[in-house]
């Protein structure tokens, strides 16, 4: 630990850590937790404010990685708390429908036009894997086309050359996935429509869905290019498959109605997670109401859960997209962009090669001079770079994501204090990054 570029030393966090091994393996309960591509402690928090984290050794952070996407209006903002806790106060669960999973789901389709219905489940994860299902059973097919670097939760058939926690620990097709789950889904290079057409042309009749990140933030951030979206639409249409756009990440974050309110281009279904939450386990999956039809109890693709619409979860989420109005997007576009340039010109004054990339208010920094298209693009950086430039900024007290595959996200919260602390830390941490050895 000690060997790190700027590294320091977290006894609390350490100490946890230690505990946290012994029961749980590797110490999380999410991979890209553990540190294992930077290095170091991973920091226990025990508390979150604003933009701010503050680990159990009592140092704070200014938080750039915001539970991964969720938390687009800082933590503990005082609305949410207080729906969450007027929410509570009535119970915690009833197995039953209530009002509040109704109110979010109209929600969500007032601000997305292709979202006709939705149904609310509990994880990211379970969004696509269900979105697949229902594919798979409206169009009676079973192959599934997906993208390399693309993440969509660890669902046995999309886990091949997947983005996020795989990308970092650059694991190999994962164990327990069968050769059957697997044998369906065919992987092609990201902003390759070409490659596409010809996976249609090999198994006409066979492909139920292509599924993509509507804009990929799994290997870091690699939008779509010029017209590749519209082209997956085109090709599914021309070949009978549906189109998945997985907004899980990107939904009611790049905009109010997510990557589909930047692109218009009109998916089949779309999966949801992360911000529609407000910090809580709530994700949704939905589109046209045609194929929804076909989910249970209405059709015959079963789906269900226990927590499904979970009245906590569904306040806490309600109360966060309530809030997300155009004026809260142009502050966070507009801090994300302070900080893009504040990156950029750190970086660039270190003379560190580097491309930094932008889908909206998501970004993140590849150590390389070439643009990065796809997840070979992506692989080719120099992550030991972000290493160091990791561990520099840590040690200043901004919280980046511990992986170089990986979105940076902002919040409303993120004020010019928060902003100051990211510019100071900044110099040392591109010094770090160009000094530092493969
Ligand atoms: N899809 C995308 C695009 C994601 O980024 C993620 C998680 O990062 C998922 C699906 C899975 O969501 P969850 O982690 O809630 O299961």
């Amino acid at each position: 630990m000690s060997e790190l570029p700027y590294s320091y030393d977290a006894p609390v966090s350490q100490a946890l850590f230690d505990r946290a091994a012994a029961v749980t393996p590797g110490g999380v309960n999410s991979p890209v937790r553990a540190f294992r591509a930077v290095g170091g402690t991973p920091r226990f928090m025990v508390s979150g404010h604003g933009p701010y984290l503050t680990d159990a050794d009592g140092r704070d952070y200014v938080d750039l990685v915001c539970s991964w996407g969720p938390m687009i209006l800082g933590h503990s903002h005082p609305e949410v708390i207080a729906a969450v806790q007027d929410a509570v106060s009535r119970g915690t669960s009833f197995g039953t429908p209530g009002e509040g999973e109704v109110a979010l789901a109209e929600e969500m389709v007032a601000r997305i036009e292709p979202l006709e219905q939705v149904r609310l489940v509990s994880s990211g994860t379970e969004a696509t894997m269900s979105a697949i299902r229902l594919a798979r059973g409206f169009t009676r097919r079973t192959k599934v086309i997906k993208f390399a670097g693309c993440y969509h939760g660890h669902v046995d058939s999309l886990l091949a050359a997947a983005g996020s926690g795989v990308a970092t620990f650059a694991l190999p097709d994962t164990p327990g996935v069968t050769g059957a789950q697997a044998g369906d889904t065919i992987v092609l290079p990201y902003n390759d429509l070409e490659a596409v057409q010809e996976a249609f042309h090999r198994h006409p009749g066979e492909i139920a869905c292509v599924i993509t990140e509507a804009s990929p933030g799994n290997m870091g951030v690699v939008p779509p290019g010029p017209g590749f979206n519209q082209g997956l639409k085109d090709a599914c249409r021309e070949n009978g498959a549906l189109y998945i756009s997985d907004e899980v990440m990107t939904g009611f974050r790049t905009s109010r109605a997510g990557w589909y309110g930047i692109d218009g281009v009109r998916p089949d279904l779309m999966t949801f997670g992360k911000v529609m939450g407000g910090g809580f386990p709530a994700a949704a999956f939905g589109g046209r109401e045609d194929v929804m039809a076909h989910l249970a109890p209405a059709g015959p693709v079963y789906q269900a859960g226990t927590l499904s619409g979970n009245p906590v979860a569904t306040a806490a989420g309600l109360a966060q997209l309530r809030l997300l109005d155009d004026a809260a997007y142009d502050t966070v576009n507009a801090v994300s962009t302070q900080i893009q340039a504040l990156v950029t010109e750190a970086l660039t004054k270190e003379g560190v090669a580097h491309r930094l990339q932008t889908a909206s208010n998501m970004f993140s920094v590849f150590f390389t001079d070439r643009a990065v298209r796809d997840y070979e693009d992506a692989r080719k950086q120099e992550s030991f770079r972000f290493t160091a430039f990791f561990h520099a900024m840590l040690a200043n007290g901004v919280y980046l994501p511990p992986s170089s595959f990986e979105s940076w996200f902002v919040s409303t919260a993120h004020d010019e204090r928060a902003v100051q602390r990211i510019a100071d830390a900044l110099p040392v941490a591109a010094r770090a990054a160009a000094e530092a050895q493969a």
